[in-house]
């Protein structure tokens, strides 16, 4: 069997968070062509169950849509329970839900700091832990964190200290999680992407008059596309990445350089 016959996911179950649009719906488009079931796991059922319904149709797999707040533990135990009850068992975890706040430090309000915090970090850790569970139950999986280059980086100008200190908290959680589960053969990886085309950074009011400005400064000078970080995650997904653990792959056209 050729390399790339051996990347494919026929048969894995896949869930992702924050999968009914931007980065996460357009990784899950990746599994399902490369073969795997997917949950698309979002607070936003309508577009959930559209892009389930998308994937399904395009590429003859099974995909359903789950409403989950990755920030309720209860959420969380109920979103494992349909996706065991529909899928049989848990191959791969895509923790990828996220959002971004722009609030100078000395104006933000506790429920600000708390509610990035709950949503990009916890989320991940609740999200990675329930999926980890079944997996170490299962005797393997692949577990795959959306962080940020801004867990490395200090973005200009935007003022964001709470979202770049949550991405900074999924790059270590990421390798806390890989050592405590290596030798059980569950992976987890993350992704720090810079600069991405979504309605996150598209359609935000508070970012998009900045696009111009990140595009000067980016040696590529453009964002990058969605699709752009389909591949990684498709080989992070695979057997063939079976010694890759505890990575932190940066796909930021070079941003984090300058
Ligand atoms: P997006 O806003 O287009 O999509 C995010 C999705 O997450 C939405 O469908 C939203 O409904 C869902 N979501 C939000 N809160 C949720 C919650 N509590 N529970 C369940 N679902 C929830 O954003 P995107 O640009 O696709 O970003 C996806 C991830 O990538 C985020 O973690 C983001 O921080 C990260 N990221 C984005 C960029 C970028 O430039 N777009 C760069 C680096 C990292």
């Amino acid at each position: 069997m050729g390399i790339i016959e051996k990347m494919r996911l026929d048969g894995k179950k896949i869930f992702v968070t924050g999968g009914a649009r931007g980065i996460g719906k357009s990784v899950a488009t990746a599994f399902a062509e490369a073969g795997a079931d997917i949950a698309i796991v979002d607070l936003d059922m309508e577009e959930a169950t559209k892009t389930a319904q998308e994937l399904e149709k395009n590429n003859g797999i099974k995909s359903i849509a789950i409403k989950a707040d990755v920030t309720n533990p209860a959420d969380v135990d109920a979103m494992i329970e349909t996706i065991l009850k529909a899928f049989g068992r848990l191959d791969v975890a895509f923790c990828n839900a996220g959002i971004c706040m722009n609030v100078p430090a000395e104006e933000m309000t506790y429920e600000q700091w708390k509610k990035v915090i709950d949503i990009n970090l916890t989320g991940v850790f609740l999200t990675a832990q329930a999926a980890g569970k079944v997996m170490l139950k299962q005797g393997g999986g692949s577990i795959i964190n959306t962080a940020s280059m801004s867990g490395h980086i200090v973005n200009v100008p935007q003022p964001q200290s709470s979202y770049n200190a949550s991405k900074a908290g999924v790059i270590q959680l990421t390798k806390s999680l890989a050592v405590e589960w290596a030798t059980r053969n569950v992976r987890v990886n993350c992704i720090s992407p810079g600069y991405i085309g979504t309605e996150l950074t598209l359609n935000s009011p508070n970012l998009q008059p900045l696009i111009e400005q990140w595009n000067e400064m980016a040696p590529l000078h453009r964002m990058g596309r969605p699709e752009e970080l389909q591949s990684i995650c498709v080989y992070l997904a695979g057997d063939t990445s079976s010694f890759t653990t505890g990575a932190d792959f940066v796909i930021d056209g070079a941003f984090t350089c300058i």
